[in-house]
């Protein structure tokens, strides 16, 4: 089973309508549904802040303090498609920073639940 984390978008996860849980991306996950390609557990989600600058540091100090290195790392469906997107950074972009990074490929999106 891989290991993944997830980074959600803070902004629409705390608006408290679009992001009711968080159970989609969990699901997704568990069931290896929408952008998951296999069953994987979810070691970590990270939740971006605006203005984005505390997404890499936060999954740096996951990874050292769990001592668990993410096989794959998933932009959530929110962050990715949210409309309208993000003001500060394009979903393309910040997946480029982190694996440049991190060295972890970068998947964009969860799941396609709505
Ligand atoms: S910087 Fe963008 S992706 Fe991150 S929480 Fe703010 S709006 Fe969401």
């Amino acid at each position: 089973m891989k290991k993944v984390a997830v980074v959600g978008c803070g902004a629409y996860m705390d608006s408290g309508y679009g992001c009711p849980g968080e159970w989609r991306c969990l699901k997704a996950a568990a069931l290896g549904e929408g952008d998951f390609d296999e069953t994987s557990q979810v070691v970590a989600f990270v939740k971006c802040e605006c203005p984005g600058r505390t997404v890499v540091p936060t999954l740096g100090m996951f990874m050292k303090l769990s001592e668990t290195k993410p096989d794959v790392i998933h932009l959530s469906s929110c962050l990715v498609e949210a409309k309208p997107g993000c003001p500060y950074v394009n979903a393309e972009e910040l997946a480029k920073i982190i694996e440049n990074k991190t060295n972890i490929k970068v998947v964009l999106g969860t799941h396609d639940y709505h």
